[in-house]
């Protein structure tokens, strides 16, 4: 059966100083609050810090290591980038791919996502698929059309085994650091969506299988509505993963 994930995305935020404080405290607070497993916790700091923050985290895999990102060729001549298998070697399990900042500040398509997704899974990585529509793409009801694409164009050219690796979010753009969440049943419809979609690309096991979480101005405070949700798996929680407290009581929320 799928997991239950809450994966915090720091963005380009904290200095080693602050991350280091703010991983003590949540590690502080899971090792204290957190009782059972029914959820994964995963972090993922800026590139820099991975590995100090690869060292705060309890041994047992209570919490796991995230990256933002990661280029598409396994070494050489690209000044600048950090390759899958650079992460895999200093502890990261898991890489953010698609992130809508990504799409648009940095130009990724489908195309390179593609690829990206390619060496994560080659690296051992397991990627967080990010999906969403804009506004604009709500308003003019073609949500379902759009995710349907990116799902297409961008994921669903893997091989059932290389799939089973896969976790996908759904983020709203809208709802990204603007303080509008998705209501629960937006959410919730736009993930039975998706679930569907795979079942339909793979198969109906795949579709069950799959964790898919909602990211987009999820906080302590909505979390327990979203997280009740059949199809919701748990959370890409952006601003209020940089809090301890806001976080942890988002991971209690299931
Ligand atoms: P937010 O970001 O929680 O600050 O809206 C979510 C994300 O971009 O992953």
């Amino acid at each position: 059966m799928r997991k239950n994930i809450v994966a915090g995305n720091w963005k380009m935020n904290t200095t080693l100083q602050d991350g280091q404080a703010l991983i003590s405290e949540i590690v502080n607070m899971v090792q204290d609050e957190v009782t059972g497993s029914n959820v994964e916790v995963v972090v993922c700091p800026p590139f820099p810090f991975l590995t100090t923050i690869g060292k705060h985290l309890p041994s047992g895999g209570l919490i796991h290591l995230g990256a933002q990102n990661c280029h598409q060729k396994d070494s050489g001549a690209y000044t600048g980038e950090v390759s899958a298998r650079m992460l895999q070697s200093v502890g990261v399990e898991y890489v953010i791919l698609g992130h809508s900042e990504r799409r648009q500040y940095f130009r990724e398509d489908d195309e390179l996502l593609s690829q990206k997704l390619k060496a994560a899974l080659a690296a051992g990585l397991q990627p967080i698929f990010c999906v969403g529509e804009s506004l604009e793409t709500r308003e003019a009801d073609e949500t379902f059309d759009y995710i349907s694409k990116q799902l297409k164009d961008g994921l669903f050219h893997l091989s059932n085994e290389e799939f089973d690796q896969v976790v996908v979010a759904y983020e709203p753009i809208w709802a990204i650091g603007t303080g509008k969440t998705a209501t629960s049943a937006q959410a919730q419809e736009v993930h039975a969506f998706i679930r569907e979609q795979i079942a339909r690309a793979y198969d109906a096991e795949a579709a069950l299988n799959t964790t898919i979480l909602y990211g987009g101005s999820a906080n302590a405070q909505n979390a327990r509505e979203l997280f009740s949700q059949p199809d919701v798996d748990g959370g890409l929680i952006g601003g209020a993963s940089l809090k301890s407290r806001d976080f942890t009581d988002i991971i209690k929320s299931f």
